[in-house]
């Protein structure tokens, strides 16, 4: 049995050999710990016929639990100088394809049909780079993939708000946006010590599992996520100041704002983090048409 790359000893002698410096703008904080690997690893599910999808691969610290875990992984890494370090890391691993590609900019669907043809259950796993989290889940959620969720690990802010409730100061469209399609918990807190170098912010590992459908049922799916953002445009603003100030012509139309709100049993005097996404659906709905 070789060792595995996931040890501060053998993270060191791999990045000293290839005289590998880390890149800080492409929040690159390596893991050095298998055993925090493995619990993600649990949280994704996977069985010997799952499919698995990764972004950035670094040294391939999770990679490998991957590859030990799965029937294939797929691992997408910008940064070029870790390619021949992941082919010599991953070397005793057929079962992994690394594609040197930005993810934001990947025709990811085309790379399901290709590489995972014969596979059906497929899950997202990573430790994401921080300065994009975001991007990245809304990309893969957004093109509706045939994945069923995404287990990752991002800064705890992040997944705080993800996984925020109505009422709280950590609800807003994030939540909303990514609760729409999937069910969001956070199933880790993870400590700074555990990777090289240390991030600076707290990091956790947050699990997003696709929904069949949407959570709600709204009219026009663009107008319902404008009415989202519009309500939480200023937190402390009441609804009703938000979308007469966001909403186009909002406020010379604010008597047909205030009667949309009314036929949907909304208080005006409500600020949007109280509002749940049940609440939205139907408010957009009886917004719509409200620019025509
Ligand atoms: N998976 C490794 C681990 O857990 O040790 C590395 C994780 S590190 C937080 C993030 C990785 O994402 C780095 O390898 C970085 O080069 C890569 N990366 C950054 N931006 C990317 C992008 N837009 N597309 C693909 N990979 C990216």
């Amino acid at each position: 049995m070789h060792k595995d790359i996931a040890t501060p000893i053998r993270t060191k002698a791999i990045l000293e050999k290839y005289g590998f410096s880390f890149k800080k703008s492409l929040g690159q904080n390596f893991l050095i710990d298998t055993n925090i690997l493995g619990r993600i690893v649990d949280h994704a599910e996977l069985t010997e016929e799952s499919g698995a999808i990764e972004i950035g691969p670094g040294i391939g610290a999770l990679t490998e639990q991957l590859a030990k875990r799965s029937k294939k992984v797929v691992a997408f890494e910008i940064d070029q100088r870790l390619l021949p370090i992941l082919n010599e890391t991953l070397s005793p691993y057929d079962n992994v394809k690394i594609i040197h590609q930005d993810i934001l900019k990947a025709d990811v669907r085309g790379v399901i049909k290709e590489q995972f043809s014969e596979i059906k259950d497929l899950m997202v796993v990573a430790n994401l780079p921080y300065y994009v989290t975001t991007p990245i889940i809304m990309k893969l959620l957004e093109e509706h993939l045939p994945i069923r969720g995404i287990v990752v690990m991002l800064q705890k802010e992040v997944a705080d708000r993800i996984a925020a409730v109505p009422g709280t100061k950590e609800y807003g469209s994030l939540s909303i946006a990514i609760q729409y399609y999937t069910k969001a918990e956070t199933v880790m807190v993870v400590p700074k010590t555990v990777f090289v170098p240390q991030p600076n912010v707290d990091s956790a590992v947050i699990r997003l599992t696709k929904r069949d459908k949407p959570i709600v049922e709204v009219k026009d799916e663009t107008f319902f996520f404008y009415v989202v953002r519009a309500s939480f445009a200023q937190r402390r603003k009441t609804i009703l100041n938000n979308l007469t100030s966001q909403l186009p012509d909002g406020k010379e139309k604010k008597e047909v704002i205030l009667a949309a709100l009314d036929s949907v049993g909304i208080d005006p005097t409500r600020r949007g983090e109280t509002l749940s996404i049940e609440e939205f659906a139907r408010l957009s709905d009886g917004l719509l048409g409200f620019s025509e």
